[in-house]
Parts: structure tokens; C-alpha cells; sequence
């Protein structure tokens, strides 16, 4: 056996080695690969979690996802679209906050008058946050779905500079089984593509503990990651919604998951070094220490909520999603002390740009 200091030193992974690092099952070989992904994780990034302010702003949907709790065909989900107004006041909140970095996510649309919102919002939030602290406002990370890449051209002309599409699976067989047939890796692929030749930073991530998923799909996936030349990764634990068709499939049980989500952010963290790794809301729907222990695992990037109470418990993507209720100055002071409780520290008025995409460009 290696030990937490020959894993730092490794260079590169074969397929093997991840599959057994995702394998870890005994307590001091998981914490042993943990302390190494940290290492890892403050030498090549430091020590700051970077805060992206999570903004929910429609729950419509065309795609039909069979794991989601918003996907089309769930009749009672009440549909909303917050208004270009609510979604600005909630941004300069957030950079009053501090929190230097929005996310706009919502179900996904392809329409013209949702195309130009989108690109209206990112211009708006853009002017509309300048200050001292923040020279060139907020950055903005997209994440809207597939779309052309003349919509995504248009997002990137307006100031959105990253964008998260989750890849959900790379492997064909079990990406197949959780989407509908008019959903495609192909075209996921040939978004991701389109994304970075624009010159965004594009995120990706699978969710982990799918039905029918092994630790050999989950080594591809971060094969996936790394010769995509991914920049940013948000990942965690599928829960299911009892109300999709997925929602009733046999899966691991909740410790389990919780388990195969930190070694995955900490494989990811081993073999990618530099990118940035989000602590996702989904890790502590499982875990109420779900996101601390993502942190500690070699997570550096938190998504504050930001989507307007009200709206809230419409955008359920799974059940029991955790802090439905906590308004987001609660929500501030809580996440201040999960950060400060694993001994990080918060990179206030930051982008938080991922190092991987700033060596990319010199
Ligand atoms: N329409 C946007 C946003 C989708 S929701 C898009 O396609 O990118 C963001 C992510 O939530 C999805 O990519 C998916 O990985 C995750 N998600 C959806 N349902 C989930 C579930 N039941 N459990 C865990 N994560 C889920």
C-alpha cells in the first residue's frame, strides 16, 4: 500500500488506479486518499473556497430528464420565471455580500425570448454590479442547458464567462438510461466543445450512486474530465424523486452514496490537480456535514443560495434538498461557519477563477 504522500507526488493515473482509489472501502485508506486530495488541493489552489451565489431563476423545462424533480412531465410543479428585476437585486446582494461570483441556472429552454432574457440578465448584472471592490463586476457562470452554440456565443458577447453542463454520465449505455432517446451524449459533447472554443470556463460533473452505476463508469468519468480539458467540476450524490420514473430504482443506500461522492471528489481533485471542485448542496441533502466534508475531501468552490424563498420549493430537483427555507442571510452566516469550521478561509470579492483555465491560456 502507498501512502498519503505517494499518492500527492503521483504525476498521472492509470484507469486501474482510479478505479481502485474509487474502490476505498477500509477507513484509513479513505482517509489516507482524502489527506492526500487536501495536499493536493492547497498546493496547487491554496487554501480559499470560492463563493458562487446560486440563482434559480426558472423552473420551466423542455427536457424530460427521468431522474429530475422539475423535468417536464411532472404535472404538479408549479412553473415560474423570476423577473429580470428580482434576479438583479438578488446579484448586487451578492456583491454587496462579498461573494464576488452569480450562477444563473435554470431548467432548460431554447426559444428566442429566452435566449435574449438570458442575455439580457448577464448584461444587466454586468452593469450593474462595477464597483471598487469588484473592477469587473460579478463573474458570471451560466447554466442554461444544451443550446446552439450562437446562443452560447451570444451569453459569452454579454459577459458570462463560465458555464456548468453536467455530462451526468460519460458512459453511453447509462446515459441513455437516465435521459429520454432525444437526449444525447453526443450533443452534450459537442456542447462542451462549443463552450470552450468560445473561450468559456466549462464546468462538468456526473451524479454519483445512479441506478445500474459502477466505480468503473465513475473512472471513466474523470477520464472524461481530464481529456476534455474541464476547468471546473460540480458533482454529487443522485437522490431520487419519488415522482420521476428513476425515483424508484434500487440504489446504494444513503451512506454509501455520501461515501462514493467524496472519494470522487477526491479522485477527481488526485488526477485533475488544479481545477476547480464545487461542494455541492446535494452532498449535505445526504449529509448534514455533506459540504464540509466535501471541502475536506479537496472541494473549493460553495454555491450559496440565492433563489428567493418563495420560489424555492418549486425548483425541488430531488427531495428533502436541504436550507428550502433559510433566507439568504441565514444562509451567509451558516456557510461562513462550515468554511471556518475545516479551517479555510472565504476569497471575498474574488472570482475565484479556476487555475486550470488560467494555464490553458499562458
Ligand atoms: N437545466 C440545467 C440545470 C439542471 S439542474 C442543465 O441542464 O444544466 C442541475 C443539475 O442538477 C443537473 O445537471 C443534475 O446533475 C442535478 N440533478 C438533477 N436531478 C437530480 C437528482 N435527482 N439528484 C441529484 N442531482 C440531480
Amino acid at each position: 500500500m502507498t501512502t498519503a504522500h505517494d499518492l500527492v507526488g503521483k504525476i498521472a493515473f492509470t484507469r486501474e488506479e482510479i478505479i481502485q482509489l474509487l474502490s476505498a472501502q477500509d477507513e484509513n485508506e479513505l482517509e489516507r486518499i482524502r489527506q492526500a486530495a487536501e495536499r493536493i488541493l492547497l498546493d496547487t489552489c491554496g487554501d480559499e473556497v470560492y463563493y458562487r451565489g446560486l440563482i434559480e431563476f426558472s423552473n420551466i423545462c423542455r427536457c424530460d430528464c427521468l431522474y429530475c424533480g422539475i423535468r417536464k412531465s411532472m404535472k404538479d410543479v408549479d412553473r415560474y420565471e423570476l423577473a429580470l428585476d428580482a434576479i438583479v437585486e438578488s446579484a448586487q446582494w451578492c456583491a454587496e455580500q462579498g461573494y464576488g461570483s452569480v450562477v444563473l441556472q435554470s431548467g432548460e429552454r431554447t426559444d428566442e425570448r429566452f435566449i435574449s432574457f438570458v442575455q439580457e440578465a448577464v448584461a444587466a448584472i454586468k452593469q450593474t454590479t462595477v464597483s471598487e471592490t469588484l473592477p469587473h463586476g460579478l463573474g458570471i457562470t451560466l447554466c442554461v442547458g444544451e443550446q446552439t452554440r450562437q446562443s452560447y456565443e451570444r451569453f459569452f458577447s454579454a459577459g458570462a464567462h463560465r458555464y456548468l453542463l453536467r455530462i451526468e454520465s460519460s458512459n453511453p449505455a447509462l446515459f441513455s438510461r437516465i435521459h429520454p432517446p432525444q437526449q444525447t451524449l453526443d450533443s452534450r459533447i459537442r456542447c462542451l466543445r462549443d463552450l470552450a472554443e468560445i473561450g468559456f470556463q466549462v464546468g462538468t460533473g456526473v451524479m454519483i450512486g445512479l441506478p445500474g452505476q459502477t466505480v468503473e463508469h465513475l473512472a471513466d468519468d474523470i477520464l472524461f474530465f481530464r481529456d476534455m480539458d474541464i476547468d471546473m467540476i460540480g458533482m454529487g450524490p443522485y437522490i431520487p424523486h419519488a415522482g420521476t420514473p428513476l425515483g424508484n430504482e434500487p440504489i446504494p443506500d444513503e451512506e454509501v452514496r455520501t461515501r462514493q461522492a467524496l472519494l470522487m471528489i477526491a479522485a477527481t481533485r488526485l488526477v485533475l490537480k488544479n481545477v476547480n471542485i464545487a461542494a455541492t448542496t446535494a452532498l449535505q441533502a445526504l449529509h448534514p456535514q455533506g459540504r464540509e466534508e466535501g471541502l475536506r475531501s479537496g472541494a473549493n468552490v460553495i454555491m450559496p443560495q440565492l433563489t428567493p424563498v418563495e420560489v424555492r420549493k418549486n425548483y425541488l430537483l430531488y427531495e428533502n434538498k436541504p436550507c428550502v427555507d433559510e433566507s439568504a442571510v441565514q444562509c451567509r452566516g451558516c456557510l461562513a461557519g462550515r468554511i471556518g469550521s475545516v479551517g479555510r478561509t472565504i476569497g471575498y470579492n474574488k472570482w475565484g477563477d479556476s487555475r486550470h483555465f488560467a494555464g490553458k491560456s499562458g
